[in-house]
């Protein structure tokens, strides 16, 4: 299971990096960064939050590889 970003929807707010830090960073430029695509079954349940809680629904996760 992968993350996807949708870059164009991301407005670098930062509520994903609160809920999933092992996950997502936003740098001191409001960039925003996928730490590790791929989801292992430790952050799954963080990173689902993470995507749900999204407010500009711009994650989602990819069942492909
Ligand atoms: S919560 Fe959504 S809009 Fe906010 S930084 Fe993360 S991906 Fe971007």
């Amino acid at each position: 299971m992968k993350i996807v970003v949708d870059w164009d929807r991301c407005e670098a707010n930062g509520v994903c990096m609160r809920v999933a830090p092992e996950s997502f960073l936003l740098d001191e430029k409001d960039t925003l960064h996928v730490l590790n695509e791929q989801v292992t079954p430790e952050l799954r349940a963080k990173v689902e939050k993470a995507v749900r809680d999204c407010p500009r629904q711009a994650l989602s996760l990819s069942q492909s590889e």
